[in-house]
Parts: C-alpha cells; structure tokens; sequence
C-alpha cells in the first residue's frame, strides 16, 4: 500500500479523511396527499364550529382520557386553566391496528407540526388520520434556539425511563397514563400506546450537539389548537405530569407546574 494513500482506520498519523460537501435535500418534498387545500380545511372548520358541540370532556391534570370522532369532526383542545403540555395518541375508530405514526408525519412534513400539516398513520395504511387546522400559538415559529411547538419527535414520558435516570420506581407518566385511560375505557393495552404528538410543548436539537432539548411552554390559559379528523378516530390525549414542562426530567414536579386540559368535538349540521 502507498504511504500517501488513506488508510481506511483511523489510526495515530493518518491523514483526517475529508467527506465532499453537499446541499441538504429534503427527501420528502410535500407529496400531493401531504398539501391540503387551505379553503376546503377552512371550510371545514366554519361548517364544524357553527355545527352542534357534540363532546366536551376535562382531561384532569396528570390523568389521561378517550374519545371519539366521526369525518369531519373538528377537535379544540384548550389551555384552560394554565400552561400545560399533552400528548395525543390516535387510532382508526375501525381498526386499532391503524394508528399514528409520529416518525413519517415528522419526514412528511416537519420536526413540530404546524396548521395545515396532517397526521399520518402507520404502515401498511400511510393515510391522513386528521389535519391541524388552527393554532393560537402559531406567531412562535421557530425560535433563536431551534425550539418549536406542537412536536412529533416521538416518544412520550414515561416511567421505565424515568428510572433508568433517577433510579426510583414510579407510576406518573404519559405512558402510564394513556395506558390506564385506553384499558379502562377502551379495553385496550399497554401494546396499543403509541408515540405522540406533543402539544403546547417546546422543545428542540441543541445546535451544537443535536440533543433534545425543551423549553417550559409559552402557551396560556385560553391557548388553543383544533384538528380535523380524516377518518372515524379514537383519541386519547395525557395532560402530562410535567406539566408545564419547567422542570427537567427527574425533578419533581409541583402541583402548581401541573393543569388539566379540556377537550371540546363540534359537529357540522
Ligand atoms: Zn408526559
């Protein structure tokens, strides 16, 4: 072997091995299915708000809860007490097979979901279970840190690994949350819970290192989003234990950093 060419290892005085520079490439860029048609999802919306509320339910802080939704059926969760993140699971009404898949919706379309975005379900199915269609926090963008709103990083609090960090067993997690929500009022099990779409939460990648980071949630008492579903759905939403996520993981929480969420489904005539 030539001493001037590199050698394949990584050894002491081998020369750095240089990678040639490229632009990125978005690898997903905006499928047809993916773009939704701002004025059909807008009348959507007016049609289901000036239609019959047909659910309204309070997810107590640090509890989970189900629901259901027809086509069309347009969802509002509320901050109505004070600065809460949740996290969102969702199946096909039909077919619990069908569920979301925070990982693709994230490739589809973006790191944080924003208002016209949809949520996607798993394969082999790859369909829109609903479509984000309002988001009184929208103005946030995308802040000096990277951070954003509404993420489908993936995953959900959980107490497994709560212990993996503290060392303490515990039951107070998302996870266990919508664990205990889906088999008490579903008949459901711990296999059907599922990565999240975290709302009202903040959170991002350090630039330097790419870890995941969070920020404690702007949103406010009276903070709002609203979906629309694509399909019969059953919902089940955690308002998290972390609350208002103020706290790193592992800290206890206060009861003041923890609110309820309420939840209201409205129906076109
Ligand atoms: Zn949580």
């Amino acid at each position: 072997m030539s001493e001037s060419r590199p050698s394949p290892w990584c050894g002491r005085g081998d020369k750095p091995r240089e990678f040639a520079k490229h632009q990125p490439i978005i690898c997903y860029d905006k499928p047809a299915a993916a773009v939704v048609s701002k004025d059909e999802y807008d009348d959507k919306r007016y049609q289901a708000l000036t239609g019959e509320l047909v659910e309204t339910l309070v997810v107590p802080k640090r509890e989970a809860r189900t629901w259901t939704m027809q086509t069309g059926d347009l969802c509002r969760i509320t901050v109505h007490e004070g600065a809460q993140v949740g996290d969102v699971n969702l199946w096909n009404l039909e077919n619990r097979q069908e569920r979301f898949y925070s990982g693709k919706t994230r490739q589809l379309h973006a790191a944080h979901l924003q208002v016209y975005d949809r949520l996607w379900s798993c394969l082999p199915y790859l369909r829109p279970m609903a479509t984000f269609v309002f988001d009184t926090l929208a103005k946030y963008g995308i802040d000096e840190d990277g951070g954003a709103l509404h993420d489908v990083i993936g995953t959900r609090c959980d107490d497994y690994t709560y212990k993996l960090i503290t060392g303490q067993e515990r039951v107070g997690s998302c996870h266990s949350s919508l664990v205990k929500a889906v088999a008490e009022e579903r008949g459901m099990t711990e296999q059907d819970v599922h990565d999240v779409w975290n709302i009202f939460m903040c959170t991002g990648f350090t630039k330097d290192t790419q870890q995941y980071f969070c920020k404690p949630s702007p949103a406010q008492k009276g903070d709002f989003i609203e979906f629309i579903a694509d399909m019969n759905l059953l919902v089940a939403l955690s308002a998290c234990p972390q609350g208002d996520v103020s706290m790193p993981v592992g800290a206890a929480v206060p009861d003041e950093k923890c609110h309820p969420l309420k939840v209201e489904v409205f129906r076109r005539k």
